[in-house]
């Protein structure tokens, strides 16, 4: 089974799939996680992204293309999960036939709706670990020790892109580049639209139960 999260920045699309990863057999398939950790690499990719993610700019579509074809060919046979991509539709109609090529397909591509209002005060308030990843927010989830990770011991920190200006950026960039996702994947007959507003838990059983008809 492959499903597609989609849905503006801080719907709650790494929470969800967090969900999925702890619950199902399935890789969590993330490009922003793949850009950072090249960029906490130092690699030639990690600075050619973060010259684009740090401005919340789009890291142009063929970069982003060949990681996933290169990812799905190591092992079409898994279960797939993607959280962050694509994100145009340039990058849909390639993952389609990338897909198609290697004999593979999406399930479900499940909308994660939610206001900007709300998306602004979850981007500003969140915290993430440097070295595994994990979520917190300022709001009320906080590490038990101020600044380390209650996992791994790692730093915590603001993502440079979850900072005023580059939020704004991000939601421009998402309403020009990848709302109109919802209308392709709505005429490919793969959408459906979840509540996002709800805490993750109960976003996963909403997504489970439309997966299980
Ligand atoms: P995310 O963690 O999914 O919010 O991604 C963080 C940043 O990485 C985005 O704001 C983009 O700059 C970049 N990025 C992630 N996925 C993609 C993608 N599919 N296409 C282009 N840029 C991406």
């Amino acid at each position: 089974m492959n499903i597609l999260l989609l849905g503006k920045p801080g719907a709650g699309k790494g929470s969800v799939a967090k969900e999925f990863k702890e619950k199902m057999n399935i890789v969590h398939l993330s490009t922003g996680d793949i850009f950072r950790n090249e960029i906490h690499e130092k690699t030639e990719l990690g600075l050619l992204a973060d010259s684009y993610i740090s401005k919340g700019l789009l890291v142009p579509d063929e970069v982003t293309n060949e990681i996933i074809r290169s990812v799905l060919k190591k092992d079409p046979t898994k279960n797939y999960l993607f959280d962050g991509y694509p994100r145009t539709v340039n990058q849909a109609k390639f993952l389609k036939s990338a897909m198609a090529e290697l004999g593979m397909k999406l399930d479900g591509v499940f909308d994660l709706e939610t206001s900007d209002e709300l998306v602004i005060v979850r981007l500003s308030s969140r915290r993430v670990c440097k070295t595994c990843g994990m979520i917190y927010n300022t709001r009320n989830h906080n590490p038990k020790v101020e600044g380390v990770c209650d996992v791994c011991g790692g730093k915590i920190i603001q993502r440079a892109d979850d900072k005023e200006e580059a939020i704004k950026e991000r939601l421009k960039v998402y309403n020009a580049q990848t709302k109109p996702l919802i209308e392709y994947y709505a005429n490919e007959g793969l959408l459906h639209s979840v509540d996002s507003t709800k805490d993750s838990p109960e976003l996963f059983e909403d997504i489970l139960n439309i997966i299980n008809g």
